[in-house]
């Protein structure tokens, strides 16, 4: 028989409780075994409060007040009656839990999981005019058909407040458990899930043909692959060294596009793998117009030109492209090159186990050269001795662009990875550090002085150690951001309140916040220097740190991780 959606509630119960990483691996694998695999799908996207995967745009669009609602007509209960209850409990499924427990009639229906999977689909789908009735009715439908405990959970989850604490890499550990009885199976697991970051998808092939399924997952068009990364070096030796005769392309200093194409339409995901099709336009006619029915997967830069000029714009220009409204007036104010650079996908084909030299002739069949278009092929160069890395770099920086990218011409397309195949070779700024660091904000302090208004005063921040799924702290930062920055960092941190400080932080206790934050924000920052730190359990220290921008399109574990920050304190200190 199919999974009780009770069941899943247990098992969201013992995770709830437990605060351990291994122990709610060890509850997640017990989970896993005992799903079915037509089941499986819908447990893992309920797992991280969803109906779909994380890069589909599926929201529920229910506030607080709709849920409240649907929550006091399922118990038949005033409104006040329940808005008090809440209020003094502190969590809206609490409290509709004890009104369960007290309404006299049982609960009638013991729901499975795909039951209610499908309704809150349904929830999720109905938009425009009467939604709101209609979402409130399935909820209040669902409410009165579960038991109390599932009610706790089965409401957080349209308010996007079900955060049961656990990573994707936790899940992807709980199928390693469930196989092997150990992490050992991590690798290749992670592996599969970076090229179709598409849980659901994962947890299917495990339990239809177990690990050896997961050697065939191929890309597919539409499931964005995650982004490759480049390592830095900061001389043209030690460059070609890593990498003789590289291909040189230019670093845009714009925004990173993954376009998917084929007959039935064009999408466009961020580095945050967020669907951002409908912010660019114009870059979807120029796909669709100039590249017809291919089935592609193609990877480049987008950068704002000035209508007047021709010319590239910095960062802070192109980045007003990225909005929600008026898309038409900016994207004539502020129209798009969009610099293509990579090919991972063509007729049914993937590409990304081949060599990058290939990829890229294939890539010139379909896109020309010419940096007037819309749609333009990234020019490249070869490096044939050090020193025509050097001109090359010395010519973006006269062009004002950041830097070059040198790329290892028989080198694979490694989804999330960061190694030699490609290095990046920036501007060197005043400072020592080589390059900016993209931090995790882990929590804050409510700070004293001119800023005690805000609310804020200091913020925690940290880096990424990948071995151990852990955010480690590199600094305490208090200045260096503008009142601006200090309200919208607020804010943002306030929507991602952890009332513990979360498990798989690494913090020492003199370095304790008032405030924790969920991993989500990220922001990039400057320093004059790294040092050694004993307070930081990174055991480095950023001395200076500033805010260069925010980093909305980085996802937290895509910042920058501990052998990173090590390697640019060697380069710092040569
Ligand atoms: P960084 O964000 O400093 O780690 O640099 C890597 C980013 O540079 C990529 O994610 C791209 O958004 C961007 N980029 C600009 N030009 C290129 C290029 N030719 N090849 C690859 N990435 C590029």
């Amino acid at each position: 028989m199919a999974m009780r959606f009770s069941r899943l509630a247990e098992y969201f119960e013992s995770i709830e409780q437990t605060s351990s990483r291994l122990e709610m691996t060890r509850i997640l694998s017990d989970l896993f075994k005992e799903a079915d695999r037509d089941e499986i799908a819908q447990i893992l996207y309920l797992l991280q409060g969803r109906v779909a995967p994380l890069y589909e745009k599926v929201e529920f669009n229910m506030g607080e007040k709709m849920v409240i609602k649907a929550s006091a007509r399922a118990v038949g209960v005033e409104l006040n009656v329940f808005t008090t209850l809440f209020k003094k409990k502190g969590d809206i499924g609490v409290a509709i839990e004890e009104l369960k427990k007290q309404a006299s009639t049982l609960f009638s229906k013991d729901l499975s999981i795909l039951d209610v999977f499908n309704q809150l689909g349904r929830l999720a789908d109905s938009s425009g005019v009467g939604s709101q009735d209609l979402k409130i009715s399935i909820l209040s439908g669902l409410i009165q058909e579960l038991d109390p405990l599932s009610c706790r959970f089965v409401v957080r989850i349209p308010i996007n407040k079900l955060r049961l604490g656990f990573s994707d890499v936790t899940i992807l550990d709980g199928f390693s458990w469930m196989l092997k009885g150990d992490k050992s199976l991590r690798g290749v697991i992670e592996k599969a899930y970076h090229v179709r970051p598409d849980i659901g998808f994962i947890g299917k092939t495990i339990k239809e043909s177990s690990e050896k399924g997961l050697t065939h997952v191929k890309p597919a068009v539409f499931t964005p692959i995650l982004m490759m990364r480049a390592e830095r070096l900061a001389d043209p030796k030690d460059i070609f060294e890593k990498v003789p005769e590289g291909i040189i392309e230019e670093k845009y200093d714009g925004f990173r596009l993954q376009i998917h194409a084929n007959k039935s339409g064009v999408k466009l995901f961020s580095r945050s793998l967020e669907n951002v099709t409908e912010m660019y336009p114009d870059i979807v006619l120029a796909i669709s117009t100039e590249i017809k029915y291919k089935n592609i997967i193609i990877e480049g830069e987008a950068v704002g030109y000035s209508t007047k000029t021709g010319k590239l714009l910095p960062f802070q220009e192109t980045v007003q492209r990225k909005r929600k409204y008026d898309i038409e007036a900016k994207s004539k104010e502020i129209p798009l090159r969009l610099f293509v650079f990579d090919l991972l996908y063509l007729n049914g084909k993937s590409l990304i186990d081949e060599p990058l030299k290939h990829r890229r002739e294939l890539l010139s069949g379909l896109v020309k050269n010419t940096a007037k278009n819309t749609l333009n092929l990234a020019p490249e160069t070869i490096a044939r001795a050090p020193e025509d890395i050097k001109k090359s770099f010395l010519k973006s920086i006269e062009d004002n662009l950041e830097g070059i990218m040198v790329k290892k011409p028989d080198g694979a397309y490694q989804p999330n990875a960061r190694n030699w195949n490609w290095i990046k070779y920036k501007k060197s700024y005043a400072t020592k550090v080589e390059d900016t660091i993209d931090c995790l904000v882990m929590g804050y302090d409510f700070g004293q002085g001119k800023r005690s208004g805000f609310g804020i005063g200091a913020l925690l921040i940290g880096v990424y150690d990948g071995q151990k799924d852990v955010f480690k702290t590199v600094s305490k930062l208090g200045t260096g951001l503008t009142d601006i920055e200090w309200r919208e960092v607020k804010k943002l941190c306030d929507q991602s309140l952890s009332k513990k400080k979360p498990l798989n932080y690494s913090v020492d206790k003199q370095m304790a916040v008032d405030v924790w934050v969920k991993p989500s924000i990220v922001l990039e920052i400057r320093s004059d220097e790294i040092t050694k730190s004993p307070m930081h359990t990174a055991h480095l220290a950023l001395r200076f740190p500033r805010l260069e921008r925010l980093r909305d399109d980085k996802r937290p574990d895509d910042v920058t991780t501990i052998e990173e920050v090590e390697q640019l304190f060697k380069l710092q200190n040569r």
